[in-house]
């Protein structure tokens, strides 16, 4: 008896484990390889010698609180009231599993864009609940038509990733509007917004959910200082939400994990008095094109990117294998590991699409890049 038959080994550890294995370059599960920034360290250094070490309230460290409570006012102009709408999680994944087991029930639909990440479909499918999976359309824009012609009195959640992984798309204002529209028009319907790339965005400006002021009564917020730190092991997140939904929330959250690693919290709430997130995507637009431009000459052809560290490209100039077979060659013939676009679609379709991670070290990217370009 399996609670979860259908879900296996998620791909980012098979695809890591397989690139440990043939000692391939990983560009696949998505993560930094170059140091964490001096100043964050030391602060750990010299807070594991303080007292540090025991519980910290349930919902998080009140001084971090109040700073995220900062930031996203900085970031957007929205005003929380940290003691209640605001809940420290470990990593986005524990966000996101919290907020739909305290939310949607037994028989809800739960409407999930792909392709789409992976961790929303298991806690969707404990909570006896449906997922509605609808793709987005060939340019990676959400289908507001479809996606509002499958909208019920069962709808509970409309999940949305924005900045999306794996495509590196943005939502824009006309995205916003469409969803704004669908959602006046079903108001039992709650939004979770999965952000964690928030800080991560190129040409265009994120727009969070954070601003849509009509939905906010309704609208989890989810984001991962894994992500804006380049910390993705400390697996600290958060999220944010109304009162009444947040009360919900708090009760999964206390029984899953209470409270979340101390010294991670305290250490992250020292470092947001220094540090400035809105130099991240300045570093991260110079990999992204540095990586373009080491595979000008390659036979990948590249998607746009607009935020996210991931970078889609076709390999249907190379080969016409699936996109899974595709990657395994590409670890045991060719020594680097990408993702397979197919496995973020509920029914495996497959365009012959694969995910670069490009946050890793320059030297990282011209290794990875000399192989792919012989390819
Ligand atoms: N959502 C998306 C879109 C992600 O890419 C990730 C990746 N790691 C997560 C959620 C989970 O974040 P965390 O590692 O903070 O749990
Ligand atoms: N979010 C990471 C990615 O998309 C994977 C994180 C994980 O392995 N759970 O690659």
């Amino acid at each position: 008896m399996s609670k979860l038959p259908n879900i296996g080994t998620s791909i980012f550890t098979i695809m890591s484990k397989m690139a440990a294995e043939y000692n391939a370059i990983n560009l696949s599960q998505g993560f930094p390889n170059f140091p964490v920034d001096e100043r964050l360290t030391d602060i750990v250094a010299t807070l594991a010698k303080k007292e540090v070490h025991q519980y910290l309230p349930m919902a998080g460290y009140a001084p971090l609180l109040s700073k995220i409570a900062v930031l996203v006012q900085d970031s957007y102009g929205r005003i929380l009231k940290p003691e209640s709408e605001i809940l420290v999680t470990a990593g986005a994944t524990q966000a996101i599993f919290a907020t739909i087991q305290a939310l949607v029930d037994t028989d809800d639909e739960v409407i999930i864009l792909d392709p789409s990440y992976d961790c929303y479909e298991a806690p969707v499918l404990l909570s006896n609940a449906k997922p509605i999976h609808i793709a987005l359309n060939d340019d990676y824009t959400p289908n507001w038509e479809t996606i509002e012609k499958v909208c019920t009195s069962k709808t509970k959640m409309i999940i949305i990733n924005n900045p999306h992984n794996p495509t590196g798309k943005i939502l824009t204002e006309m995205d916003f509007e469409a969803l704004q529209k669908i959602l006046l028009k079903f108001p039992e319907i709650i939004l979770l917004s999965d952000e964690v790339y928030e800080y991560i965005t190129f040409e265009e400006k994120h727009i969070s959910a954070h601003t849509r002021s009509q939905l906010l009564n309704r609208c989890i917020v989810v984001s991962s200082f894994g992500k804006t730190f380049h910390i993705t092991g400390w697996k600290v997140g958060y999220l944010v939400a109304p009162e009444h939904l947040m009360k919900e929330i708090k009760k999964v959250h206390q029984f899953l994990v209470f409270s979340v690693n101390s010294l991670s919290q305290v250490a992250i709430s020292e470092y947001l008095d220094i540090v400035s997130v809105q130099e991240i995507s300045g570093m991260y637009q110079e990999k992204r094109d540095y990586f373009s431009h080491l595979l000008k000459n390659s036979r990948f052809k590249l998607m746009p990117c607009e935020g996210t560290y991931f970078q889609v490209a076709s390999y249907s100039a190379i080969s016409n294998e699936n996109d899974v077979d595709f990657c395994k060659k590409l670890i045991t013939k060719h020594g680097v590991a990408a993702i397979p676009i197919s496995t973020f679609y509920a029914d495996g379709k497959d365009l012959r699409l694969i995910r670069f991670c490009f946050a890793k070290d320059n030297s990282t990217l011209e290794q990875a890049a000399k192989k792919l370009c012989s390819i």
